[in-house]
């Protein structure tokens, strides 16, 4: 997820513990050492940049940055002296070589204000040997340097160096919140369903929002649409349905997923949908099914793709196709014997 085009979103359900951070610094009771744990698309980056911008500035005001001091807008052009930040490549773990390189900087004289601030984001990517290092940094720390760390989890980092560190675990707002706040972003969201498909993960519904919005999953859609009838009606068409969903298992079965809530929706709306629907472009073989699935049948099949999906993420390519056909098989099944004619 891209989350630096999220700087200009406001992230409200952060905003307490941001103040609260705020507080401990005036009252000089700052540690050298944070960690914000949560899951993906929850703001930790995004908190952590906030954050840093305002240790780096030279005149806080008593609730932010300035946003206007040098320090400030070295900061929005991202070229601080005294912000140095590392992320992991993907797949790929943070080395000690990298570390060094940072914890020399922070060694250093700051070279604008008073901070200097080491951003990683994907701490559990750590290597033993690099979060050594970092240990050795918190054992001695600089009076004026500041360490921020972000993962989803504390589990991977080393105990050790989690004793240096003072974690805070992001929790994700409410429904209402959420929903709340995606309506001031332009979008309604009716369905819980798919609230916990992202976990409440404010900046990851929105991504999946925003996406859906510029179409770049029509193809999907429409292959969905087209997979989901050729099953119907030609049932060896499941298992290539099957290994095209396993492609990238975890947007398609999302898609599907909706697929069934737009179904859901109509059936509920005696046979209408909003122009803005995702299926909408479907609605009239989606009128043929919804007529096929009861309630029931469509709340089932819901949390059969949600556990299917949970499934997922220990198998291997094969495996994913073999729990996507069974899943598929059952959606087959929801569905009452069809009075269509080929
Ligand atoms: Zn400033």
């Amino acid at each position: 997820m891209a989350e630096s085009s999220f700087e200009q979103v406001s992230t409200p359900w952060l905003t307490p513990f941001y103040q609260q951070l705020q507080q401990t610094y005036q009252q000089g009771r700052f540690a050298h050492g944070l960690l914000f744990t949560g899951s993906a698309g929850i703001g930790k980056y995004k908190l952590a940049q906030q954050l840093a911008q305002y240790l780096l500035c030279t005149n806080k005001q008593h609730d932010d940055a300035c946003f206007e001091c040098h320090s400030c807008k070295l900061f929005s052009v991202h070229n601080h002296l005294d912000y140095h930040f590392l992320v992991a490549e993907k797949n790929k773990s943070i080395g000690i070589d990298q570390v060094r390189l940072l914890t020399e900087k922070l060694n250093e004289r700051p070279q604008l204000g008073n901070n200097k601030v080491v951003l990683i984001k994907g701490a559990e990517q750590l290597t033993e040997a690099a979060a050594n290092a970092l240990l050795k940094t918190l054992e001695e720390p600089q009076g004026d340097s500041y360490l921020i760390l972000l993962a989803r989890t504390h589990h991977q980092l080393m105990p050790t160096l989690l004793s240096r560190l003072q974690q805070t675990h992001l929790h994700s707002p409410d429904d209402q919140t959420l929903i709340n706040w995606l309506y001031e972003l332009g979008y309604q969201v009716s369905d819980l369903g798919v609230l916990r498909w992202f976990q409440n993960s404010p900046l990851a519904l929105l991504n999946h929002l925003k996406a859906l919005q510029q179409d770049a999953s029509l193809d999907t859609r429409r292959q969905c649409v087209e997979g989901v009838f050729n099953m119907l009606y030609q049932p060896q068409q499941l298992f290539s349905f099957s290994r095209l969903l396993a492609n990238d298992a975890e947007q398609n079965l999302l898609l599907l997923f909706h697929l069934l809530h737009d179904i859901h929706k109509l059936k509920l709306n005696t046979e209408q949908l909003n122009q803005d629907a995702i299926y909408y472009f479907a609605l009239p073989q989606l009128q043929l099914w919804q007529a096929q699935l009861s309630f029931k049948s469509l709340r089932v099949l819901s949390q059969e793709i949600l556990k299917t999906r949970s499934l997922l993420t220990e198998h291997n390519a094969l495996k994913k196709e073999l729990l996507i056909s069974a899943l598929l098989i059952k959606i087959k099944n929801e569905f009452k014997e069809t009075h269509y004619v080929s």
